[in-house]
């Protein structure tokens, strides 16, 4: 029983076991305004930060399953003219504060600042998947099996181009979108209950996710 066919079956073991730490990290690619924040349509006064209910723990428990966190926003007021770049930085410094406040650091937030309307080849603009691409370059994180979390339709229709789940959350423009939506994606009435169902979804998956394994 301690042949050589025996030893090699071990070594190739502990070579795939070496791969399988190495593979790359999956992301919940999360909204901020009207999922992680409240939306007051566009908000450029940090005095209007205010996190949604649940929203903490959520994270939390995104993060216990071992997911990146990052956010990713469309921040179109400063292509519109409405805030300044320099608005934003505050506003997401203040988000950045009452988070850690609740013990949150986010992996990365990246914000898009075009306007509606710019050509849909180049724009950073969701549903655009240049800032996740981004984010997963900048990162090391796998897109393919992450998930994608937002009010609108371009916060989860990435997931399509990408190759992971979309879930609609219910707050901020979500219970208005939730007519337009496709069948394909996922509907949780706000970011704790997506984290929820994005619980029980890798624990029907497990191990034997597709998107889990590295070039098969
Ligand atoms: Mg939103």
């Amino acid at each position: 029983m301690t042949g050589p066919g025996h030893a090699g079956r071990r070594r190739t073991g502990r070579g795939y076991a070496a791969r399988e730490s190495t593979r790359r990290r999956r992301a919940v690619f999360a909204d901020r305004d009207g999922t992680i924040i409240e939306d007051h349509q566009y908000v450029a006064d940090p005095g209007d930060v205010s996190l949604l209910p649940g929203a903490v723990e959520a994270l939390h428990r995104l993060r216990a399953l071992d997911f990146a966190i990052v956010t990713v926003t469309n921040q179109s007021g400063i292509g519109r003219g409405y805030y300044t770049l320099d608005d934003y930085h505050r506003v997401a410094a203040e988000v950045d504060r009452q988070l850690l406040a609740g013990g949150i650091v986010m992996d990365g937030t990246y914000f898009c600042p075009d306007a509606p309307g710019g050509n849909p080849e180049t724009t950073c603009r969701k549903p655009s998947t240049i800032m996740h691409e981004r984010a997963a370059d900048d990162l090391g994180l796998a897109t393919a099996g992450s998930y994608f979390v937002g009010d609108k339709r371009s916060d989860v229709l990435p997931a399509r181009a990408l190759g992971g789940t979309g879930i609609l959350v219910l707050t901020g423009h979500g219970a208005a979108e939730q007519a337009s939506l496709d069948a394909e994606f996922r509907v949780a009435e706000d970011l704790l209950s997506a984290a929820a169902l994005v619980e029980r979804l890798e624990a029907q998956t497990g191990d034997g996710h597709a998107g889990l394994r590295p070039g098969r």
